[in-house]
């Protein structure tokens, strides 16, 4: 039968009692599990834990809310052996049985969503609703790639009289996942169950500031009935156990989503072959983006202001889709950086775990130092326009204020670094074609965003607006699964683009049988 349509799934409208309730008991329950320990789980076993990570909640610094295992490298080595001891039975099973394991998963993100989306609240410093978008996200990625993988599974005949010939896709072997902690389930949950359901087995490396997120998908995965080995829990420090699992011979497939210069290295690391490995490693990656937004002078002001907002400062700017740019035609220059910082100054900064947070911390200290250089470099590089003032929540958590530069040279180090917090760069340009240059004017090409009503201009930026996602009279953040496929190239990514249609593709081998009759 032909495979189910892939609908999204819908995000919890927290206007409505029942879910602020259950959401707040979600929390209340997530916090009396704090100081809990979460070990390495190798083929569906825990292993003893020796050496652990501290998780404090960067909304609350003097709060822990648990302890992560971090593997060493014979622990790496371990996880290889069990994915490859495992690949040998699951390379085999069958696409529905992959696919249904898929759908078993989303059914325990679904069960558990208010609870998940609690532990990304208290872990990441996400506020609610963005919390509630990654389960909502995960679930996506399991169904979608059912689905599709339930397409790809079927093989194709092309018979001719005397000659049987079918091409099908095969599995390529142990395959790593490394994953960032800003989608700290959705991303790692989507590169982990593409690989599972494409017959490979994996190693789940979180990163190191979500690693009880990970944890909590294993646990959900291990639920749904992941068999031994098909699904290895590793969390640890990417520079001490990241070469051993990219160089290992053994290991056929890395998937990885975080910083261009993790991703280069990645990508060098495992072009090498070492003795014993009788194939090229295939390297997924998905790096960062200096996003802009053009606002062309006939835009929607509430619109356009609105929309360089919500792109610059969800989340607090730590999405890899931020529009960290805003390239601002000269004719209202001046009229929408008034009304932009109008609008900056109402957004509510507070601990995440507060329903009414528009705006939370930022990851941790190391990234608060970072931003808070970058600001330093700003003001000297460029006119501040607007920082407000957060009063004592800078001491509470790892808070940043919202930051604003004017007058920004398009080459200034804040125009063209991913500074991944809530800065934001406003330039101005002489007409659209300047704007345009500018906004192709970085290595990145992931996301972009254009604010016009004139169809001639429009028509323009989408032809030389050279992005892997754009987005027209909209916030450029938000991508949905199967709606707007995500991922960038340039320095934004090798090319492939998550919940889309290709996306399984990089997973498989194809294969071709002729059999003479
Ligand atoms: P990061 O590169 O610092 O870390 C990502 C992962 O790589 C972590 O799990 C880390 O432990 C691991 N790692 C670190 N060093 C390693 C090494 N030498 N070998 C192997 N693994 C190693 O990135 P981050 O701070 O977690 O995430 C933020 C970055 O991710 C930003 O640049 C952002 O734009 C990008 N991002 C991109 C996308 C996308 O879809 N394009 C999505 C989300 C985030």
């Amino acid at each position: 039968s032909a495979p189910a349509a892939f609908i999204n799934e819908p995000l919890t409208d927290f206007s409505v009692e029942a879910n602020r309730v259950a959401m707040k008991a979600a929390l209340d329950q997530v916090r009396s599990e704090f100081g809990r320990t979460y070990p390495i789980v190798i083929d569906n076993k825990p292993l003893p834990v020796t050496k652990t990570l501290d998780r404090e909640n960067p909304s609350r610094k003097s709060e822990l809310i648990g302890k992560v295992a971090m593997a060493n490298v014979e622990q790496a080595k371990l996880a290889v052996k069990s994915c490859l001891t495992a690949f040998d039975t699951w390379r085999d099973t069958s696409v529905e049985t992959r696919a249904k394991l898929l759908r078993d998963v989303a059914e325990q993100f679904r069960k558990r969503r208010f609870e998940l989306s609690a532990w990304i609240v208290f872990e990441t410093g996400k506020p609610w609703r963005e919390s509630d978008a990654d389960v909502a996200e995960a679930i996506d990625f399991c169904e979608y790639y059912a689905v599709e993988m339930l397409k790809l599974g079927a093989t194709q005949h092309r018979d001719v009289p005397g000659e049987d010939n079918r091409y099908f896709y095969e599995p390529r072997g142990v395959s790593v996942v490394i994953a960032p902690w800003n989608f700290p389930l959705a991303i790692l949950a989507g590169m982990a169950t593409a690989a599972i359901v494409s017959g490979n087995t994996v190693i789940l490396k979180p990163a190191e500031q979500s690693g009880i997120i990970g944890a909590k998908l294993m646990e959900c995965l291990q639920a749904a009935g992941v068999p031994p080995g098909v699904a290895n829990f590793l969390p640890g420090d990417g520079e001490e156990i990241g070469p051993t699992l990219v160089q290992h011979p053994d290991v056929a497939l890395i998937a990885f989503t975080g910083s261009l210069k993790v991703a280069l290295l990645i990508n060098e690391q495992a072009s090498k072959t070492p003795g014993g490995q009788n194939f090229v490693k295939k390297v997924i990656a998905e790096m960062g983006g200096k996003n802009a937004v053009i606002v062309d002078s006939d835009a929607d002001l509430d619109e356009a202001v609105k929309g360089v907002v919500d792109s610059a400062f969800g989340f607090g700017g730590q999405k890899c889709s931020a529009g960290s740019r805003a390239i601002v035609l000269d004719g209202i220059y001046d009229q929408f950086l008034n009304r932009l910082v109008e609008a900056t100054k109402s957004l509510a900064v507070k601990a995440a775990d507060d329903p009414g947070c528009s705006l939370g911390p930022v990851i941790d200290a190391e990234a608060r130092d970072r931003i808070l250089k970058f600001i330093e470099a700003g003001k000297k590089e460029a006119k501040l326009a607007h920082q407000t003032d957060l009063g004592a929540l800078m001491e509470q958590g790892h808070f940043i204020p919202p930051t604003i530069f004017a007058n920004v040279p398009e080459n200034a180090g804040i125009a063209q670094e991913e500074i991944f917090g809530p800065v934001l760069s406003v330039i101005r340009a002489k007409d659209l074609d300047d704007a345009l240059r500018i906004a192709n004017g970085t290595r990145y090409a992931l996301t972009g965003g254009c604010y016009s009503r004139s169809p001639s201009h429009l028509e323009k930026v989408k032809r030389k607006f050279r992005v892997g996602n754009l987005y027209i009279n909209r916030k450029c953040t938000g991508a949905l699964v199967d709606r707007q496929p995500f991922g960038g190239f340039k320095l934004s990514g090798i090319g492939s683009k998550a919940g889309g249609p290709d996306y399984l593709l990089q997973f498989v081998l194809p294969r071709t049988i002729t059999e003479n009759q």
